[in-house]
């Protein structure tokens, strides 16, 4: 199977997932996961006309976005979607078009910085642990819909967020836990697709991307409302190294 190939059984598998939900395909964008893979992958998955892209180490990045866009035909969108330290923050704003994992309102507030000092508006999104795994990053929402201990910081700081200047908030990632059955990762996007409405009627604000669903879960991550998909392995393979 080629990247052609894979890219085509994806996007088929896309389409099901829109027709099985009542969705229009046009309104789920796929993002191309190309994280250890080298730029001529990425050229290949170009030309077929993908053109967003996630990374999630801005090292990595470093090499692979400039000599990739250098020699694609088409723009191509990159999109942040590791956990950004503080210190690479000017480096990913000149690699990366949108930061997807804005982790924390600390991130929030330095990137804010950095970007009216570059005179941009960076638009991002938040990432949220739902799930509640300790290992994951994120805006901590486990429970939101019933402790207030939760929910009161979480929008606190999702207002704040939504006030910075320099920032264009798009809306909510998360990512699932791995399971057996990717149903089981069901709950956990309804969870997210449910706290986009709730942020978006108690706060007034609009937040119109959910970025959820990887290789494994993608088409259930459709099925609950995702506007941005991040696939990987089915695009690309298995990764020698997971990073
Ligand atoms: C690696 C990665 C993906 C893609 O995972 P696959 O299982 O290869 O599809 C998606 N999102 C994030 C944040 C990742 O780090």
């Amino acid at each position: 199977m080629t990247i052609s190939d894979n890219i085509q059984r994806v996007r088929e598998r896309m389409a099901a997932a829109c027709a099985h939900s009542q969705r229009n395909l046009n309104d789920v964008t796929l993002i191309a996961v190309s994280k250890t893979h080298p730029v001529e992958s990425v050229l290949e998955a170009a030309e077929v006309g993908v053109q967003h892209f996630g990374e999630n180490r801005v090292e990595e990045a470093e090499s692979k976005i400039p000599a990739a866009n250098a020699k694609s035909t088409g723009s191509l969108q990159w999109h942040m979607i590791g956990h950004l330290q503080s210190r690479k923050i000017k480096d990913a704003l000149a690699l990366f078009n949108k930061i997807d994992s804005v982790d924390s309102l600390r991130l929030a507030e330095k990137l804010s910085r950095a970007a009216v000092e570059r005179g941009l508006t960076l638009e991002i999104l938040l990432e949220i642990n739902v799930s509640g795994e300790e290992s994951k990053y994120g805006f901590q929402a486990t429970g939101w819909r019933t402790n207030p201990a939760v929910r009161e910081p979480l929008f606190d700081a999702l207002r704040q967020v939504a006030g910075l200047p320099g920032l264009q908030v798009r809306g909510l990632m998360t990512m699932a836990p791995i399971v057996d059955d990717m149903e089981q990762t069901r709950p956990i996007f309804a969870d997210l697709a449910a706290l986009r409405a709730e942020a978006e009627a108690s706060l007034g604000l609009r937040l119109p991307d959910l970025s959820m669903g990887m290789t494994d879960d993608y088409p259930i991550a459709i099925e609950e409302g995702a506007t941005l998909i991040r696939v990987g392995r089915a695009i690309f393979g298995e990764r020698a190294h997971d990073i």
